[in-house]
């Protein structure tokens, strides 16, 4: 029986039934990223130690939530003892020597990570083009970009090679790359999931998640990804429910925000054909859409790419050759060891960031730009304060368009305005998921609902009732991988 694009729901009850072993599901696992190695999905494999996992799980039942689950993990979260690359070459040789909380929980709820996902270097990217291990392709088609940053999560669970993934989302890095793989993934809000053992880029806007087939899978995950984490100052000691609970509760009533501000007219028409769609299928299942205002919202791209940098030119400053990361060779002085460790460990994307970073956070600009940015940052949360008192949800198409081909987007500010609807939430902090929600060109297309602070459930159970009376989410590409 394949286990190919199996739901982890599924993947469960055919161990239960005894219709595969967990052995066999593993080593089938592994034979699958082995068929779909021109993805270039995965960094490092973790094969003798989820082979070893699954072997002990068979001879010793166990009845943890996520038992024998094969799990690819982003490289941006530290595992013990397996190598942890965050897409970059000065982490190239970085065996980490403790888990991250998430993955922690994950393992601890019985799944078997196979593997390190690859990833824009950093997570800084809207393509994955920007990895040392080169880029991801999307199973969707050959040359096309995955999306970005967690591209070889995305990649990974699209082509059916595992049910889920875990994700990093700063800007969007898991609801893009949700959306032009044709899966799903969820940003909860801030400081739901521990960033503890996360590879810090912008600490204030980081935040993990699940990304898989379906919202069900996604709140499955969620149940075990969540948890208050005294080793992270800014974890939520909040109630932690059982996120699949009220999955299948109506909606019929709910009111859902239309933003004003955003034009979709700008768009591609099939890719607003797509959009009007969903609403129209929401409205036949009793959702009510009303206009709302979010004034500032134009400002969130800008806003954004101020505060990430800012914040990643300070977190990057430990990879130094001494601290952490790869050292060069025959250093001739300290100086020339700082200088040439990070300019040869460092990509392109990367140095940007830390220059715009840099120069935003210096004496003379800090006022203008950094300061200025995190004013407007509170008035783009105060919009979204408003809104919510009118509307339960607001939903936006995830991405403009489709995924596009590889080397396409040369110029940095495009690629930027790549996050143009995903970086409201998180510099708002409020959680946001991305379901399929149709094709344009036989490429796949989603649909973004934002919910308010803590209200994951909520988000979950209007994203579930979209998937319960559609099958794009069922949809799978015929992999047709060239380059
Ligand atoms: N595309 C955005 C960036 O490059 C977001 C990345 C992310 O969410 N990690 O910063």
């Amino acid at each position: 029986m394949s286990i190919q694009f199996k739901t982890i729901k599924e993947l469960s009850l055919m161990l239960e039934k005894k219709d595969i072993s967990n052995h066999e599901l593993i080593e089938e696992t592994f034979n699958l990223v082995e068929k779909y190695d021109k993805l270039n999905a995965f960094i490092t494999l973790n094969k003798e130690k989820a082979l070893e996992k699954a072997k002990a799980l068979d001879n010793k039942s166990s009845d943890l939530a996520l038992s024998g689950i094969p799990i690819a993990q982003k490289d941006l979260f530290v595992t013990k003892n397996l190598r942890t690359t965050c897409g970059s070459n000065i982490l190239s040789n970085f065996i980490p020597p403790y888990s991250a909380t998430v993955i922690e929980n994950l393992e601890s709820s019985g799944c078997i990570s196979i593997g390190k996902t690859n990833m824009d270097e950093f997570a800084m990217g809207s393509s994955n083009e920007t990895s040392f291990f080169g880029k991801v392709n999307n199973p969707w088609g050959a040359n096309l970009v995955p999306g970005g940053s967690s591209g070889g999560s995305a990649a990974a669970v699209a082509a059916g090679i595992v049910p889920a993934a875990t994700g990093t989302d700063t800007g969007g890095s898991i609801r893009q790359p949700a959306s032009l793989c044709g899966i799903t993934g969820i940003k909860p809000t801030y400081g739901r999931i521990s960033r503890w053992g996360m590879i810090a880029f912008a600490s204030s806007l980081d935040q993990a998640g699940p990304m898989a087939r379906t919202v069900e899978d996604c709140a499955i995950l969620m149940n075990q990804m969540c948890s208050h984490d005294s080793k992270d100052t800014t974890s939520l000691d909040e109630a932690i429910p059982d996120f699949t609970k009220n999955l299948d509760k109506e909606i019929k009533g709910k009111k859902i925000g239309i933003v004003k501000e955003f034009d979709l007219s700008k768009l591609d028409k099939n890719v607003v054909k797509v959009f009007e769609e969903s609403k129209k299928h929401y409205e036949s299942l009793g959702v009510e859409f009303i206009e709302v205002s979010l004034p500032n919202i134009s400002l969130s791209v800008p806003t954004y790419y101020v505060v990430a940098p800012a914040e990643c030119s300070s977190n990057l400053s430990r990879f130094d050759g001494v601290k952490y990361g790869k050292r060069c060779e025959n250093p001739k002085d300290l100086e020339d060891l700082y200088i040439r460790s990070r300019s040869e460990g460092f990509g392109d994307e990367v140095k940007r960031r830390i220059l715009i970073g840099a120069y935003v956070l210096s004496a003379g600009f800090y006022d203008a730009y950094y300061k200025k940015a995190q004013q407007v940052r509170r008035l783009i949360k105060n919009d979204f304060d408003d809104a919510f008192k009118k509307v339960d949800l607001i939903m936006t198409p995830t991405t403009r368009g489709p995924a596009f081909e590889a080397g396409s987007m040369s110029d940095p500010i495009e690629m930027y305005l790549e996050d143009l609807f995903t970086v409201p939430a998180n510099l708002a902090g409020l959680p946001g998921i991305s379901i399929p929600s149709g094709y344009v060109d036989n490429k796949p297309l989603g649909l973004q609902l934002i919910g308010n602070s803590l209200q994951e459930e909520q988000l979950l159970n209007v994203a579930h009732n979209f998937q319960k009376t559609t099958d794009w989410h069922l949809k799978t590409p015929d992999m047709e991988i060239k380059s």
